[in-house]
């Protein structure tokens, strides 16, 4: 990085015509700041000039207000660091929800309150379901709740606590009402769990989650969708890339018309890039009825919503990775458990081929390296038959990489969407796979060596939606509630600022549109709380944004910031 004076106009055609060489003066101009530009060479300037919902120029104070009219508004930045908008490229929604709130509990005591919470209020019979966004290395006891305890404060009321995307853990009246015995057998792709003694204990894997019938979750209203982006805004987000589903579970096809709905309507304070996404792999004719009953074109939109591809999957989560190796034990059932292949190849690799037929491109959740190994080969056996390089494929999570992935990762052109799931979750991971394999969960020093393009989220709801804990986890490693995991793998703070800007602007060809500070480009920036470059390391998890802007216009300030920043808006 370099700080250096440079003046960088954009003298637009308009205007030009006949010697008149002056452009029309920029509506906002911000001076006497610190512009983490992230351009090529992560140039670092003084002042920024917008016009319409573009960056027109970035350079020193003199320069850029040189460029100032009577109208335009000038805002004296008193030193703050800004940085370009940031981007999640997997975030399912912002968490929260109509069920129990389970994403301040510490530990398993005020997990079990916040159930009895609800129970006291509840009808006899009456089926109490629990948010998602909540996992158990948040609790002081770094462990799941047992069937027996959600007995204790629910005896008569069916319990169904989901947590993330891939697990529930029910209580006894749950497993009553839904036929589910010490006997019932697990489905393919799933895992009910057992006690060593053989009693339940509660967990549902993956596809053992569909034992249980939730009724379906209420309708998604544009006014819902609306409030979440406003919330992403408060942390620096102006760019998301869902992932195939924004409600768990959920439809793919009508949160995307609620997106188009509030786009016309110019309600979106955020920008989208939408994957769609395939359920049943089970057979080929099936997914291309569904692909034809949603009317929605590959790649479709512009830069406020694009549709970016579709997302398919391979493996489970943290208790479900596919592995090459065995779980830990007692997980590892005697060397035997390598994870769960919750779609298998012979299902996988036929759809693999059919959207790359029809022009989808792919975006595969693959945690284990032996899913790795799945999606790699038929990523290959598309590219044989129509190349997919240059078209950016993505692999989802890649939390176990293996040096003989990174040739091929290479050869494909593949891109990796990577998250901070063990900032939260490491004594979990720790417990599934042993230490060792945890320290080198999503290993984004190497992923950089080895030259691959990689862009940083955090898989909301499972993980917290704030980019600075993601950030911070990245350049330090470190965790929650269990210290520093795998330092070697630590990134450097330009490094971790380009994953979640620019790197995600490549995955989703929109580089030449935002993901940096530079003349043409949207202005998607955030006024910084603190300088992110200087602050002590532990700061970083603290940075907050203090107004974030998306093409022009604030979409959020800090009421605190409001005296300061004013002439934003
Ligand atoms: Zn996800």
């Amino acid at each position: 990085m370099r700080t250096q004076a440079i003046l960088l106009v954009l003298l637009l055609a308009a205007g030009c015509a006949g010697g008149a060489p002056l452009a029309p003066p920029p509506d906002v101009v911000l001076y006497n700041g610190k512009i983490l530009t992230v351009d090529r060479a992560f140039s670092v300037a003084r002042a920024v000039a917008i016009r319409g919902e573009r960056v027109i120029a970035v350079g020193d104070d003199a320069t850029v207000r040189a460029l100032a009219g009577p109208a335009t508004r000038q805002v004296d930045l008193r030193g703050r660091t800004v940085i370009p908008g940031l981007i999640d490229s997997h975030l399912h929604n912002a968490g929260g929800g109509p069920g129990v709130d389970l994403s301040r509990v510490r530990s398993i005591d005020e997990l079990l309150a916040a159930v009895t919470a609800r129970t006291k209020n509840a009808a006899p019979g009456e089926l109490i379901v629990s948010n998602s966004d909540w996992h158990e290395a948040q609790l002081r006891e770094k462990r799941l709740p047992h069937l027996r305890e959600l007995d204790r404060v629910a005896p008569r009321n069916p319990v169904v606590l989901v947590r993330g995307g891939h697990e529930f853990i029910i209580n006894s009246a749950a497993a009553e009402r839904w036929n589910i015995t010490r006997e019932t057998k697990s489905p393919p792709g799933g895992e009910i769990g057992h006690d060593p003694g053989g009693g339940l204990n509660g967990e549902l894997v993956d596809t053992a989650r569909s034992l249980v019938k939730l009724p379906p979750p209420p309708e998604l209203t544009a006014e819902a969708v609306e409030a979440q982006m406003k919330l992403l805004n408060t942390v620096g987000l102006t760019g998301i890339r869902i992932p195939g589903s924004f409600r768990l579970g959920g439809d793919a096809v009508e949160p995307y018309r609620i997106f188009q709905q509030l786009k016309a309507e110019g309600r979106l304070t955020m920008r989208v890039n939408y994957l769609m996404r395939i359920y049943d792999f089970s057979s080929v004719d099936k997914v291309r009825a569904l692909i034809a009953s949603w009317n929605v074109r590959p790649d479709e939109g512009d830069e406020w919503l694009r549709i970016g591809g579709m997302k398919t999957l391979v493996d489970g989560g943290f208790e479900g990775g596919h592995m090459r190796e065995p779980y830990a034990e007692p997980y590892g059932r005697g060397g035997t458990f390598k994870g769960i292949e919750v779609v298998p190849p012979s299902q996988y690799i036929p759809v693999v081929l059919e959207l790359n037929r029809v022009g989808w491109r792919v975006a595969t959740h693959a945690v284990g390296d032996a899913a790795v190994d799945e999606v790699l080969d038929a990523y290959e056996a598309a590219d044989r038959e129509r190349s997919i390089r240059g078209r950016r494929w993505t692999i989802e999570h890649f939390f176990i990489a293996r040096p003989d992935h990174f040739p091929r990762v290479r050869a494909l052109d593949v891109a990796v969407a990577a998250q901070d799931h063990l900032y939260l979750a490491a004594p979990s991971v720790a417990k599934y796979w042993g230490r060792a394999r945890a320290e080198r969960v999503t290993p984004m020093r190497t992923f950089i060596d080895q030259g691959l393009l990689v862009g940083g989220g955090t898989d909301s709801p499972v993980i917290p939606y704030n980019p600075f804990w993601s950030m911070y986890h990245f350049i330090t490693r470190d965790t929650i509630s269990d210290g520093v995991y795998g330092a070697a793998e630590r990134i450097t703070r330009e490094e971790a600022l380009r994953a979640s800007t620019i790197n995600n602007a490549r995955i989703t060809f929109e580089e030449e549109l935002k993901g940096s500070i530079e003349p043409g480009k949207l202005a998607d920036l955030v006024v910084l709380s603190a300088d992110y470059l200087s602050v002590p390391e532990s700061e970083i998890q603290r940075l907050a944004a203090l107004a974030t802007m998306i093409g022009g216009k604030l979409v959020y300030i800090d009421p605190a910031a409001r005296a300061e920043l004013g002439a934003l808006r």
